[in-house]
């Protein structure tokens, strides 16, 4: 009889190929070294920023260096006071805080639920005192924006979406990024399309985008190269300071290509999730958060809690995966993570926030790319569910 074959644990670091029309487009620009997207009219960069906005449903885009770039150009857009309060999920990546200190504002640190999304009670109870909300659908998990919209429009408070891993999810039919004052998007490489780096500011606000600009480092008159109402320049020309958070010609020259690709990537990444989501969910060890009523996600990834879990049996569930040639994170476990919110220590001392703690000591995230087959997320489920089992013995199974 022959052996039974051990289980090929498929390859989920590997990009995906960028697609072959980038390279006459880089070569044109490596002949001509035009690399500065001030050089030219009509440059790489702004056919990028038109082609963005339209695509998503916005006025205007802004391409800069990347999204926490974007995200510290709109709070800087916003005219903030130094100190201000800016309310962020608990649940997010370093740079989001990040962002907020270097726009010289206070974040104010949300609990996150077991389901990843922001705990409006908490939402509510901080709102008072805060001058913008900095809504960070992490990992693509969408908070509920028609409770959070609500809120902050009877207080008139902006709010900014990080929508960084959101790209291709929708809202209600809307795209996550265009329902606050300002979305940013992210083009590195763990997204959904890759440069390496880079970033994108989407909003509807002239005066937010013609301010944006500027500091990106449109310095004397090359706001006039943008596809922009030309009249809230007039305003801010020499009044704010020039960041200098461009993009350069040749990452535009890799993104544009990719951008008739995200219906494809959004619709097998969703097809991979929700196949490996509903064999998780059927062993009772593991649970994936369902999405709200309003939103379709667009995930590259699969983030689920383990259920019934102590602390030595999540390590050794992280490790039987490991053995079976998955990588999981558990958020909170790992020495340094970046998205647990006690490593975060640039900020001073944090509040003790006991929803998002539970979470992050139970929330692992596995990721499952779009251009995986079906026997490949199988044998990611398959791993997961008998890792699971290794712990919890063959119930799991
Ligand atoms: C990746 C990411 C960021 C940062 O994006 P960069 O382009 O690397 O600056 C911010 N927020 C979230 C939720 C992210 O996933």
């Amino acid at each position: 009889m022959p052996l039974e074959q051990p289980i090929l644990a498929p390859n989920v670091y590997d990009a995906e190929p960028i697609p072959e029309a980038a390279r006459a487009e880089i070569d044109r620009l490596l002949a001509s070294g035009d690399l500065f997207r001030y050089t030219s009219e009509g440059a790489p960069v702004a056919r990028l920023e038109e082609e963005f906005a339209a695509l998503i449903g916005s006025r205007f885009a802004l391409a800069v260096s990347s999204c926490s770039a974007a995200l510290f150009l709109s709070l800087k857009a916003l005219g903030l006071p130094r100190g201000a309060k800016v309310l962020i999920p608990a649940f997010t990546f370093a740079a989001v805080p990040s962002a907020v200190v270097h726009a010289d504002c206070a974040p104010v640190l949300v609990e996150v639920g077991a389901d990843y999304r922001i705990d409006l009670d908490d939402f509510r109870a901080k709102l008072d005192g805060a001058a913008a909300v900095l809504i960070s659908h992490m990992r693509g998990h969408t908070s509920d924006m028609d409770a959070i919209m609500a809120e902050t429009e009877a207080r008139g408070l902006p709010v900014i979406e990080d929508a960084a891993h959101s790209l291709g999810t929708t809202w209600g039919g809307r795209n996550i990024g265009t329902i606050g004052r300002m979305g940013c998007f992210s083009f590195q490489s763990y997204k959904l399309v890759n440069a390496g780096e880079g970033g994108i500011l989407v909003t509807d606000d002239p005066d937010l985008i013609a301010r944006a600009v500027i500091m990106s480092g449109a310095y004397e008159h090359n706001w006039k190269k943008h596809a922009v109402l030309h009249a809230p320049f007039a305003r801010w020309q020499n009044r704010l300071p020039l960041y200098n958070m461009r993009m350069q010609n040749l990452s535009a020259a890799v993104i544009r290509p990719q951008l008739p690709e995200i219906a494809r990537r959004v619709r097998d990444g969703r097809a991979n999730h929700d196949h490996v989501a509903a064999r998780l969910n059927a062993t009772g060890f593991m649970q994936v958060p369902q999405a709200l009523p309003r939103e379709e996600r667009a995930p590259d990834s699969i983030q689920f809690n383990l259920i019934g879990f102590r602390d030595d049996e999540t390590r050794a569930f992280q490790a039987a995966a490991k053995a079976r040639g998955v990588a999981v994170q558990v958020f909170g476990m790992s020495e340094d993570n970046a998205r647990a919110f006690w490593n975060w220590q640039f900020l001073g001392p944090v509040p003790d926030l006991p929803k998002t703690r539970a979470m992050l000591m139970r929330a692992c995230d596995c990721r499952l790319p779009a251009r995986l087959t079906r026997a490949e997320t199988d044998a990611i489920a398959d791993a997961l569910i008998a890792a699971a089992a290794d712990v919890k013995g063959a119930k799991a199974a």
